[in-house]
This record gives structure tokens, C-alpha cells and sequence, in this order.
């Protein structure tokens, strides 16, 4: 059984696997087309958009047809060995690909590119072109060179590169939900996590650039946007780690001040966020997001492990004592907020104590989803250079297995809550399940689908919940 994500209306895997993503051509066209595939988090499918902006502006079109490309660009994910595995079996599949089409350029991009570095172009053979998160502007460039003839390489990692000035395009959207990065890197060292090697140094975003760009959203039409960041609440503008001015001649911003300036845009553009740290999660936050109805009650805050030991073996900066302390905070200012979490279980010496701590803490919270994953070793992490990866394999399985039925109960007692209540719905599209249905969010990331009626996608509509499963909720229009 692979990670598993209890969420919404379905059970998805978290990486997501290898999407090809498609927008509509540019103004001036080079004839050349892109087939660009993201795997992974939130993150990388945002840094999609950036890199299909740096080429499109260079007059390429994107395509779902792995066909007809030109070149072929895998934006990767190293966060699991097995994330990791499945970038591999594409790209062999490529090679083979290219054996007919030799001007076929493949490049690896993201966290694999930053990890591996040239491996994959020296040793395994299986690119041309290598390109790390910080590097999406040399692209046009590194591309020039394969045509040349060369393999090109730039994984240089930035402290300052933000592409705040990059406008993305929207990829594969729906038109109502977008996402807006506000920060890149990460400077936390959990032991277990790839992302500081393979992302670099934590770096805010410009402000003002972030309310333009939700701006420019909310004027498309679109009503939602999702901030995203590795840790958003250490996001900070003009101010050091420790609070401190850094220029007294600008004006300073921290998450708290910047989720209110997004919030000010519209009472009609919903905000979420993601992914919060409970050592960083401030009360500051937590009344902002009381203050305003647009920014959603749902906090995604991963706790990793419900055991004190082993959080202090994650590096994770806060105890079991702390975690509780940050979820009834969150229940004091935002009672109907929903809480999901990640759990890993099978870290380096967890017992099953520990393990029974893990389960404990989630029947305190009762999270309305969760994403649990197996712990896999990383090389060159903390964890891989001091610690034993040494709980078995079954033990792993067996803890993950635990702690998804526990979720599952939970999600389904959740979802029975709900049911009879009324909730306003930001409506996303039509349901997978059929064309005579609608589905939307709820402000704590619930999915419901109900009946279509005359609505449209972007409506904000009141829906009853009639009848739920631990996955769905389904419900009923409410007419005023
Ligand atoms: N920055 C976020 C945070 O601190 O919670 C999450 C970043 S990471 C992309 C998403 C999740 O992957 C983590 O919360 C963790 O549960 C999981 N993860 C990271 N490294 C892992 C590993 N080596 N093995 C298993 N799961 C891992
Ligand atoms: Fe990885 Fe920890 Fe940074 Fe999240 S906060 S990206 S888990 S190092």
C-alpha cells in the first residue's frame, strides 16, 4: 500500500503522480511545443506555471500530447524514494522515445534536478538538460545549448530569487482557485526532509507583488486563492528571524499583516493557505483569520508524530505539550475550523509507545483529513547521517495501516457532523460523478456536491448537507 491522503471527496495519493499540463498558445509562436509534467506538492504544480511563463513568452505552446513535443520538461519531486522511482520509469520511457526522435530535448526539473545534479546526465544517461527550482529564467538558455549539441546544467540555488516579477500562467485551471507562492526554500531542519537541500534557503516574497497578482486574479474571476510556502508563517518582509527591522525606511510584514492585505482585496476572493508550522503558528494568525469571513477556517498543520521523543529526533522544534497548545488556540478563536495533519510513521527508533502517542494525539484533535506517509530514508538529511533507519518494514506498514483507519473513522464522524448544516460554497466545477451535478468547497475545505440547478463555477451558493460517506459530502441547494 503506497502514503495515503484522506481528502475530500476522495482518497488521493499525496505526491500527485505526473500530470501533463496545458494552456492555451502564445502571442508570437516559435513552432516548437512543450509537454510539461509536475509530480509532487502544491509547490511544484505553482512552479509549473512559472516555468511555462519563462517559455511561452519565448513564443512556445504547451501540449497534452507527449507526441508531438519539441521538448519535454518532468518537474520532479525527491520528498519519497518512491516519488522519486516513478520520475525514473518516465524518463526511461522518454529515452526510449528520443531513440526515434532524436531532437527530442528532456529535461529534469525541481527537487530530482537539485538532488541528483548531474547524474542523471552523466552517469544514467537519461537527459539532456538538468534545471533546479532557482534556475526556471535559464531555461530558454539551457534549451539553446541541447539544440547546440551539449547537455546543460544549472543548479545553482538562489537567496534571492522569488520570481515575484514572473506573472504564471494558470495552468490546468479551473478558473475559480488559483495559487499565489509567497515565499521559496525552507530553513527548518527536520531531520527526516529533503526539501532544504534541494530547495535552498527560505526567502519572502515581495508583498505587494503577492496583492497585485491576487488582484489580477480576483479581476479575471477568479474567488480563491491559495498561498502557499513550505513554512508560511516564518514568511516575513523587512524583518530578521528574531522580528527585527531590517530597513526602518520600508514597512515591515509578517504572515499574519499579509494574509489581511490579501484579505482586503475582496470579501469576495476566499483565502487559504498552506502549509503552516505548529512551531511558528502564531495567535496573531489565528486572529486575523477570525477577523476576516473571506479567509477560510481550514488550517493544514502537519504534526508528524504524537510522541515528544521522536519529534525532538525530527527536529521539528515543538513537543507533543506544544502541538495541543496550537490546536486549542486555533478552537478558541475559530471553533468550526477544520485541522488536517501529516503523520510519518515508522521513524528512526519509534516503539510502539511512541506509535500509540501518535494515535492518541489524533483522537484529541480529530482531524477532518490527513496525510500519512511511511517513513523513507533520504540521503544526506540528518536522520540518514545519525540515525538508523531501523524500524522494520512490516512495523511501518502496520503503524501506517493503524493510522489510516483511525483517520477514516474520523473523517466519516466528521462528515456525519456536518450533515444538516448549512454551508456557503464556492462552486468549482461540474462532479466527476456526473454532468447534472455540481461540486464545490465549503470555507473548511470540505468538498459537497449537489444537484446543478442554473449555477455556474464561481458562484458562491448556501447548500444543506443531506447524507455523507468518510469521503463525500452531498447536499442540497438552500433557496433564500
Ligand atoms: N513544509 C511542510 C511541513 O513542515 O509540514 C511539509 C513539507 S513536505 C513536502 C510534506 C510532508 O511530507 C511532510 O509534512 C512529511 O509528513 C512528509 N515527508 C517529508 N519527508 C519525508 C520522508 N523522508 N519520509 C516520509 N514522509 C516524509
Ligand atoms: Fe521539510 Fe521541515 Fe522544511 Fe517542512 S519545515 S519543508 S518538513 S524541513
Amino acid at each position: 500500500m503506497s502514503n495515503t491522503a484522506l481528502f475530500g471527496d476522495k482518497t488521493i495519493i499525496e505526491e500527485r503522480q505526473g500530470e501533463a499540463m496545458e494552456m492555451e498558445g502564445p502571442v508570437a509562436s516559435n513552432g516548437k511545443k512543450l509537454f510539461l509534467e509536475s509530480y509532487g506538492c502544491q509547490m511544484n504544480f505553482s512552479d509549473s506555471e512559472i516555468v511555462a511563463s519563462v517559455l511561452i513568452r519565448e513564443g512556445y505552446t504547451t501540449t497534452k500530447n507527449e507526441d508531438e513535443a519539441d521538448v519535454v520538461l518532468l518537474n520532479t519531486c525527491s520528498i519519497r524514494e518512491n516519488a522519486e522511482q516513478r520520475v525514473r520509469n518516465r524518463l526511461t520511457e522518454f529515452k526510449k522515445r528520443k531513440e526515434n526522435k532524436p531532437s527530442l530535448v528532456v529535461g529534469v526539473l525541481g527537487c530530482m534536478a537539485e538532488r541528483l545534479k548531474t547524474n542523471l546526465l552523466e552517469e544514467e544517461k537519461l537527459v539532456d538538460l538538468v534545471a533546479g527550482p532557482d534556475a526556471y529564467r535559464d531555461l530558454p538558455n539551457l534549451i539553446t545549448e541541447v539544440e547546440g549539441g551539449q547537455k546543460a546544467v544549472n543548479v545553482l540555488l538562489s537567496r534571492e530569487e522569488t520570481y515575484a516579477d514572473i506573472s504564471p500562467v494558470r495552468l490546468d485551471q479551473n478558473g475559480v482557485t488559483a495559487f499565489i507562492s509567497i515565499m521559496r526554500g525552507c530553513d527548518n531542519m527536520c531531520s527526516f526532509c529533503v526539501v532544504p537541500f534541494t530547495r535552498g534557503r527560505e526567502r519572502s516574497r515581495d508583498p505587494h507583488t503577492i496583492v497585485e497578482e491576487a488582484q489580477e486574479l480576483f479581476d479575471k474571476g477568479y474567488r480563491e486563492v491559495t498561498l502557499l510556502g513550505q513554512n508560511v508563517d516564518s514568511y516575513r518582509w523587512n524583518l530578521t528571524k528574531k522580528g527585527e527591522i531590517e530597513n526602518p525606511e520600508k514597512p515591515t510584514v509578517n504572515f499574519a499583516q499579509l494574509l489581511e492585505m490579501v484579505a482586503l482585496v475582496d470579501p469576495e476572493l476566499r483565502i487559504r493557505f498552506s502549509t503552516s508550522h505548529p512551531k511558528d503558528m502564531t495567535d496573531e494568525v489565528l486572529m486575523t483569520m477570525a477577523k476576516y469571513k473571506n479567509i477560510c477556517e481550514y488550517i493544514h498543520l502537519p504534526v508528524q508524530s504524537g510522541s515528544t521523543r521522536v519529534l525532538e529526533k525530527m527536529n521539528r522544534g515543538y513537543s507533543r505539550e506544544w502541538y495541543i497548545d496550537r490546536i486549542d488556540a486555533i478552537r478558541k478563536y475559530m471553533p468550526n475550523c477544520a485541522i488536517s495533519t501529516d503523520i510519518i510513521t515508522g521513524f528512526c527508533t519509534e516503539t510502539d509507545e511512541d506509535h500509540q502517542d501518535t494515535l492518541s494525539l489524533m483522537d484529541y484533535v480529530q482531524y477532518e483529513y490527513a496525510y500519512m506517509f511511511k517513513y523513507s530514508e533520504r540521503p544526506k538529511t540528518l536522520a540518514e547521517r545519525k540515525y538508523e533507519d531501523d524500524v522494520p518494514e512490516e512495523a511501518k506498514q502496520k503503524r501506517l495501516l493503524e493510522v489510516i483507519d483511525k483517520q477514516q473513522a474520523h473523517s466519516l464522524m466528521r462528515n456525519e457532523q456536518a450533515v444538516g448544516k448549512v454551508y456557503e460554497v464556492l462552486i468549482e466545477g461540474t462532479s466527476k460523478r456526473s454532468d447534472d451535478q455540481l461540486f464545490g468547497r465549503n470555507s473548511q475545505n470540505a468538498v459537497i456536491i449537489f444537484p446543478k440547478g442554473d449555477l455556474q463555477k464561481g458562484q458562491y451558493v448556501n447548500v444543506r448537507v443531506v447524507s455523507c460517506t468518510a469521503a463525500t459530502l452531498l447536499g442540497e441547494v438552500v433557496v433564500d
